[in-house]
C-alpha cells in the first residue's frame, strides 16, 4: 500500500458495485472498472472513456427517451448537489433482454481540495428484489392448490366491487362447494382428499381466464370464481359447465348418497354495484344460492 493512490485504484476496481464521481455540474471525474465493464457489456451510447461526459444530461437523455427512472436519478442527484438532502438513493429495474435485473442508485456528496465532488454508485440488488417477488406470489397463493388464496381474492373483489360500480357493470360471484367431502375424506384418506383439492384447483384456472376474473379457494373445500362483467347467462353456462367437468374428472367418492364420484353445487349470485352498497352483499347473496343447490339434492347450481 506504498503508493496509495494506485492501491485505493485496485480497490475501487475490484469492487462490484459501478461508482462514478461527479463534480457538481454533473461532469464525470472518475469511474470504476465495474462502471466501464457494465457501460460496455450493456451497448451503452458512450463506451470507452467516459471522462468529461455529463452525466446528469445523460439522466435527461433517457428520460426523454420515455425512461421515467433518467428523470428520477436527475432529481435526486440535484438534490445532493443542492444540499437539499445529504444522501439520496432509489431503486430501479434495469432489464435486460433476456434477465431480470434491478439496481441501487446511491449519491452521497464528497470534499476534495476545497472542491464538491458526488459520488453516484450502482448496486446489483436482483437476487433481494427476485426473493421479495416470490415472497408477495407466495403470499397471494394458497399453499395446497397453487391458485389465489382467500385474502387474494378478498382484496380482488372488493376491486373490482369499486370498478364495476364505476362503470355500471355486472359482477357476477360463483362459490362451488365440494359435496360430500367429509365422507371422500373418511373413506380415502386426507392425503387422497388433498389431491382431490389440487386437481379441483387445475380445473378451476381454466374458469377464469380474463383480467376481470379469479378463481381462489375460498376455505377448506369451498372456492369461488368472480366473472365481472359478464352476463348471469354465461356465468350460468360456465358453472354449469364447471359442474360436467367436475363429474369428468371422475374422482371416486363411494360414500356419497348421490354419486359414485366426486360433484360439486354452486351457489351463483350476479350484482351491478350501487352505490352505498357492499360487496359483502353479493357474498351473502351467493352464499344462500349455495345453500338452496345443497338443500335441492347438491351436484347442481342455484342461481
Ligand atoms: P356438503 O355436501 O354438505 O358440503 O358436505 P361436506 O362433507 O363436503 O361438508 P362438511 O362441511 O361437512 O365437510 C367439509 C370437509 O372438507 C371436512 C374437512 O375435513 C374437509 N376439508 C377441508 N379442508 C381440507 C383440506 O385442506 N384437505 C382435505 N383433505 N380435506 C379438507
Ligand atoms: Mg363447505
Ligand atoms: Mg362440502
Amino acid at each position: 500500500m506504498e503508493n496509495s493512490y494506485e492501491a485505493l485504484s485496485l480497490i475501487l476496481d475490484s469492487i462490484t458495485e459501478h461508482i462514478v464521481v461527479i463534480d457538481d455540474d454533473g461532469v464525470i471525474q472518475y469511474t470504476n472498472k465495474s462502471w466501464s465493464e457494465f457501460g460496455n457489456s450493456n451497448a451503452c451510447a458512450i463506451s470507452g472513456d467516459w471522462h468529461g461526459v455529463n452525466y446528469i444530461e445523460e439522466c435527461d437523455k433517457a428520460s426523454v427517451m420515455g425512461d421515467d427512472f433518467g428523470a428520477k436519478a436527475k432529481q435526486g442527484i440535484l438534490s445532493v448537489i443542492n444540499k437539499t438532502v445529504p444522501v439520496f438513493y432509489f431503486e430501479y429495474p434495469c432489464h435486460s433482454i433476456d434477465q431480470k435485473r434491478w439496481f441501487m442508485m446511491r449519491v452521497t456528496a464528497l470534499k476534495m481540495a476545497g472542491s464538491a465532488y458526488f459520488v453516484i454508485s450502482h448496486q446489483n440488488i436482483t437476487e433481494r428484489k427476485l426473493a421479495e417477488e416470490e415472497v408477495r406470489k407466495l403470499a397471494r397463493l394458497d399453499g395446497l392448490t397453487d391458485i389465489p388464496n382467500r385474502r387474494t381474492f378478498d382484496e380482488f373483489l372488493h376491486h373490482e366491487w369499486r370498478r364495476c360500480l364505476r362503470l355500471n357493470k355486472l359482477v357476477c360471484l360463483a362459490i362451488v362447494d365440494l359435496d360430500y367431502f367429509k365422507l371422500l375424506n373418511d373413506r380415502y384418506g386426507h392425503q387422497v382428499g388433498d389431491e382431490c383439492l389440487i386437481q379441483i384447483g387445475e380445473l378451476l384456472k381454466e374458469f377464469a381466464c380474463r383480467p376481470g376474473d379469479i378463481c381462489a379457494r375460498y376455505g377448506g373445500e369451498e372456492f369461488a370464481l368472480i366473472w365481472s362483467d359478464t352476463p348471469l347467462e354465461q356465468a350460468e353456462r360456465l358453472s354449469n359447465e364447471l359442474l360436467v367437468k367436475i363429474m369428468a374428472l371422475a374422482i371416486p367418492n363411494q360414500e356419497s348418497p348421490i354419486e359414485d364420484y366426486l360433484t360439486a353445487s354452486v351457489g351463483l349470485a350476479a350484482c351491478v354495484p350501487k352505490k352505498g352498497s357492499s360487496e359483502r352483499e353479493l357474498i351473502s347473496l351467493a352464499d344462500s344460492m349455495l345453500y338452496r343447490a345443497k338443500a335441492n339434492g347438491r351436484n347442481q347450481v342455484e342461481c
